[in-house]
């Protein structure tokens, strides 16, 4: 990584990555905002946001293309994740998904290959794939997404599903219900999430508490709800942005403490869960 002291968290393997990255879903999708999206998710590389995520699902492919434009220039310094769908995930599918991955990313290897969610697809089948993909070096790592804590008891129970090394899933000030089980099993095993949605698609940022709150910080709502999540061990948060000033405005989040007391008041406003609930998705 070129971003010299950036908040980082530890992967499972040993693997450092920083705790701030980049989304990139929708990218890609309209030609006319393809060069913006370029530049914004090149300054975030140059802040140091060198985490980035995509999925073959995202605009059938679009959206892997961009990134593999965005980043060619300092492929070695992007820690790339990407996913497999699981439509794809039988072994197979999840080889060949990869290679088409690979081919529209213009890389060799994907840093963080994912099981996009939970399909039909036996978790055993999908993980000989990806341990194949290891032996070939066309993938490092790999891991989940949209994984109720049942399901990755469940995983890391069969044969080689311990080496699994985050569960990406919705989280942010609005979507608290991991907090119950799943954030405290994964923190137990000292395996980081990586919270999709941080800022809840947009919709969090015109929300008044927020709205007041970053007013006295001089912040904005989106580095308020983006500082909620930093501020915790164990957490990477993935924000989309496809503008350069809100990928700016995002890195600012890094430089923000929120006292305790407005903790207590976001606490009051955006109570966390007393009781197990089904997983969120988007
Ligand atoms: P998000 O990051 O919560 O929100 C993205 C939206 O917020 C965009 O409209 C963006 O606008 C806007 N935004 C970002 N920063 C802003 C700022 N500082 N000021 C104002 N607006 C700002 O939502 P998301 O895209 O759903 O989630 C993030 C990433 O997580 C995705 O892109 C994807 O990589 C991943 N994800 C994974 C799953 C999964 O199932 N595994 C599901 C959803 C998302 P602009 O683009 O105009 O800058």
């Amino acid at each position: 990584m070129s971003a010299p002291a950036f908040q980082t968290t530890c992967l499972p393997s040993g693997q450092i990555v920083p705790t701030l990255g980049q989304g990139t879903w929708f990218m890609g999708d309209r030609s006319d905002l393809k060069a913006e999206e370029i530049r914004a998710l090149r300054r975030g590389i140059d802040l140091g946001m060198t985490l980035i995520d995509t999925a073959e699902m995202y605009g059938n492919g679009a959206a892997e293309t961009l990134v593999g434009t965005a980043i060619q220039h300092c492929r070695d310094d992007v820690f790339l994740v990407s996913k497999v769908l699981p439509s794809h995930a039988h072994l197979e599918g999840t080889i060949a998904a990869c290679e088409a991955s690979l081919k529209r990313l213009r890389t060799d290897r994907i840093d963080l290959y994912l099981l996009h969610w939970r399909g039909h697809v036996s978790i055993v089948e999908t993980i000989d794939a990806f341990n194949q993909l290891v032996d070939a070096g066309k993938i490092l790592h790999w891991g989940v997404s949209n994984l109720a804590q049942n399901d990755m008891q469940e995983l890391v129970n069969v044969p080689g599903g311990s080496a699994v090394q985050t569960n990406q899933v919705l989280y942010n000030l609005s979507r608290r219900g991991i907090e119950f089980d799943l954030l405290p099993w994964c923190r137990q095993r000292n395996m980081p999430i990586m919270a999709y949605s941080p800022v809840e698609q947009g919709r969090l940022l015109t929300h008044p508490t927020l709205s007041a709150l970053a007013n006295s910080y001089q912040a904005t709502p989106a580095q308020v709800a983006l500082a909620w999540l930093l501020r915790q061990d164990g957490i990477i948060a993935i924000p989309k942005a496809g503008k350069q000033n809100h990928v700016e405005d995002n890195h600012r989040a890094l430089d923000l403490a929120l006292s305790d007391d407005d903790l207590a008041m976001l606490d009051h406003i955006f109570p966390p869960p007393t009781a197990p609930a089904p997983l969120e998705v988007l």
